[in-house]
């Protein structure tokens, strides 16, 4: 199971973050399981500076963490 964290310094990039995730992650990550692993996976949004959030990611396994990549950014 994926879980989304948001930690950043301000409300802003918060609000930010939330943007992030319910139209650029969720929607793409949804009902996505990891087939080997029981632990969760964790997506935690941070900020790189003033203005910019940043996903990090704690992945159960690499293997799990690339498919998540590649549903994230891949064009297919
Ligand atoms: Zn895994």
């Amino acid at each position: 199971m994926i879980k989304y964290e948001i930690k950043t310094g301000c409300s802003f990039l918060n609000e930010k973050a939330r943007q992030q995730r319910d139209i650029g992650f969720k929607p793409k990550l949804k009902g996505m399981r990891c087939g080997k692993c029981s632990e969760h996976t964790v997506i935690k949004f941070v900020e790189t500076d003033f203005t910019h959030v940043k996903a990090v990611f704690n992945s159960c396994c690499s293997e799990f963490e690339n498919r998540i990549k590649d549903k994230l950014w891949n064009k297919n």
